[in-house]
């Protein structure tokens, strides 16, 4: 029987991250972190850090970060937000901007933590759904809405919707806010980030987790007009002034300094993530054409579902969805060429006792 001061407690049904194991031999392709280290120079920001960076509060506005972001984007300082990841930045921007009785609109294939922010903070919401390429179907964003939110690349599919076309749905429903989660926009192509000179109700949300090799800091941020930045910083000032840490703020800012490690890094996983794919297909897989640092890929004769145990007994950890419509998918991260030739070689001799099996 429920205890009555059980009535009280908000319940919820929390977002299952991938799993984090640490074995020695593993291979770890299931929660899209980098393969490579950040810049040297995070090591050396780190090692340089003052006894003052761990005695105090930190900044609370997070201006070296700010100032970095602002002088590699060339914007203007008011426009950027930043938090611990994109989950704190996303989970602010909830919040401060879906603050209507209309629903708000996300994909039904998505990033699964939208439905978990929308049910903590009351918002309602719809999904409509993807075509059966995987595709946002432009036309479901024109319905009145309290808001509209989904990632480019899209998640998990790794689709990315050209420039032209997020900047329709943007410019259809310019009475609410879009925001836009780039958190693998940097393997794809151009950001949508250009379009908030010309949109005020755009917010463009990007991490440092995935191309920036930085999950672990936990850095986030967010870019929008001046007006929409001083919205959110109300709410994080009315919640938690010291979000980030003092050592967040330094190493993110030293990485975001160094530019040609970083289009390094992005050159070598996305020629990864090509050969991947010509692999793959030649194994008899199927995806959408992905534009991030994973692969959404079913098999034409075996089981998402065996495979990815099979790949587990190895120690190679990809993702699985028991969801409808996923449940035929892995979802497998571009590591680096040794860790994904490991994983082409396991699945081509699974593959061929496979077909001797069904013979
Ligand atoms: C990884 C991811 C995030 C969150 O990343 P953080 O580590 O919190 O910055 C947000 N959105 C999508 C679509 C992601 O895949």
């Amino acid at each position: 029987m429920m205890k009555k001061w059980e009535e009280n407690i908000r319940r919820v049904v929390p977002y299952t991250p991938g799993e984090q194991p640490n074995e020695s031999g593993m291979i770890k392709l299931n929660t899209n972190e980098n393969p490579y280290p950040p810049s040297p120079d995070v090591r050396r920001a780190l090692e340089e850090m003052e006894e003052e960076s761990f005695r105090l509060y930190p900044d609370p506005s997070a201006s070296v970060l700010v100032d970095a972001l602002a002088e590699y984007y060339h914007r203007p300082r008011e426009q950027f937000f930043t938090g611990v990841g994109s989950d704190d930045v996303l989970a602010m921007a909830f919040q401060t901007f879906f603050n209507s009785d209309k629903p708000i609109l996300f994909p039904d294939i998505t990033y699964s933590f939208y439905p978990v922010w929308a049910e903590l903070f009351g918002i309602p919401y719809e999904q409509p759904a993807l075509d059966e390429e995987f595709r946002i179907v432009k036309k479901d964003y024109e319905r009145e809405n309290g808001g509209i939110i989904f990632p480019n690349p899209n998640a998990p599919t790794g689709l990315y919707m050209k420039l032209a076309e997020v900047e329709e749905i943007v410019r259809k429903n310019q009475d609410v806010i879009v925001i836009v989660d780039e958190a693998y926009v940097d393997f794809a192509g151009p950001s949508a980030m250009e379009l908030v000179d010309r949109y005020e109700n755009l917010l463009v949300v990007q991490t440092f987790s995935k191309s920036r090799s930085m999950a672990g800091m936990r850095i986030g941020f967010a870019v929008g007009n001046p007006v929409l930045i001083k919205y959110l910083n109300d709410v994080k000032y009315s919640f938690n002034s010291y979000t980030m840490s003092q050592a967040a703020l330094s190493l993110g800012a030293a990485a975001m300094k160094d530019q040609a490690y970083f289009q390094k890094n992005i050159r070598k996983l996305v020629a990864t993530r090509e050969r991947t794919k010509k692999e793959l297909k030649a194994l008899g897989f199927r995806f959408p054409d992905s534009g991030a640092n994973f692969i959404f890929a079913s098999h034409e004769s075996c089981s998402a579902r065996e495979l990815f145990e099979a790949l587990r007994e190895r120690k190679i950890y990809v993702r699985y969805f028991d969801a409808p419509r996923l449940r035929d998918y892995l979802r497998i991260t571009i590591g680096t060429d040794e860790e994904m030739d490991a994983l082409l070689a396991f699945l081509q001799e699974y593959i061929r006792k496979e077909r001797i099996r069904k013979l």
